[in-house]
């Protein structure tokens, strides 16, 4: 079993996630997990990256999928033994003129932005080092103030909120998409909005669950907004380079001593 240290970067065949993984290459002393839903997708963007003169290891690694999870977990306690970097970056965003419904779109977002990275959370984190860092890597959509309803906001917010009671919330928020009920309920207009803040009121519950159960190992749990950048996601109208906006996720994987909390491009600490 190797004794080096180990990153890994969910969805990085591509956008935000491919320039986190070049930027760990570059600075971190450890081996780097490229990983991505589509093998062929993944070892395409390693050999870009090889020819850059990095040397990324690559992982199938699709976040919807329990099996892929677990045989990625499995592969790295087997072959490392634990990790130091953990990058939650896989996610989607449905395009404003995308023809499914609207019940559909926040289905799918949920399971994916959600869903996804609780899944990898609950499989991967009892294999976190002591001192090991998780980024989530959420979005300006993700802040709190972007819910509509007083009493969602409250609730999104409880400083004993639980992960069950989140799931709750969150697949509360899908029935209500379902029945045509999203603004009427207070949950405003975007899908990705409720996703994201899910994903950042999770980050906390997250920290608030390391130091309460197992303060000694000092795993920090933060989140970040990485700016409007030029990747698919945005149809490249976002203005940063990718590696712009790996910038302050490279920030908490590897510099910042900063726990629970929400970070902002400019790698400053918001509300
Ligand atoms: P991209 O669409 O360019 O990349 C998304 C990545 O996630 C792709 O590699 C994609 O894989 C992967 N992915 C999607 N679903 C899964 C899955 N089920 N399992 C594994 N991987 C999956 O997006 P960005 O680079 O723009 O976004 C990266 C992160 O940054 C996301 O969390 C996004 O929400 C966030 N963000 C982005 C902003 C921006 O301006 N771009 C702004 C704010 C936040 P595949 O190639 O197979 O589809």
């Amino acid at each position: 079993m190797s004794t080096q240290k180990v990153a890994i970067v969910t969805g990085s065949n591509k956008g935000i996630g491919y320039a986190i993984v070049k930027g760990l290459c570059e600075k971190y002393k450890g081996l780097v997990y490229l990983t991505s839903r589509d093998e062929g997708r993944g070892k395409a963007a390693i050999e870009k990256l090889k020819k850059l003169g990095f040397n990324p290891l690559f992982h199938q690694l699709d976040i919807l999928d329990q099996t892929s999870v677990d045989t990625f977990r499995d592969y790295i306690k087997e072959t490392h033994g634990g990790i130091d970097i953990l990058v939650n970056n896989a996610a989607i965003a449905f395009n404003v003129d995308a023809k499914e419904t609207i019940g559909v779109q926040a289905e799918e977002t949920i399971k994916v932005n959600y869903f996804g990275t609780l899944r990898v959370c609950q499989s991967l984190f009892p294999l976190l080092r002591n001192n090991a860092r998780v980024v989530n890597i959420s979005s300006s959509a993700g802040k709190l103030a972007r819910i509509p309803s007083a009493d969602l906001r409250a609730k999104l917010s409880r400083k004993d909120l639980t992960i069950p009671q989140l799931n709750e919330l969150v697949e509360k928020f899908v029935r209500a998409a379902k029945e045509g009920k999203m603004q009427q309920d207070g949950w405003g207009s975007s899908t990705y909005v409720v996703s994201k803040v899910a994903l950042t009121a999770l980050t906390f519950i997250q920290q608030r669950q390391f130091d309460e159960e197992k303060p000694d190992r000092h795993v920090a749990v933060n989140a970040v907004h990485p700016g409007y950048v030029d990747t698919d996601m945005t149809n490249h109208k976002g203005p940063l380079t990718i590696e712009e906006g790996a910038r302050a996720a490279l920030f908490l994987a590897l510099e910042a001593e900063l726990r629970g909390q929400f970070v902002w491009e400019d790698c400053t600490v918001v509300d």
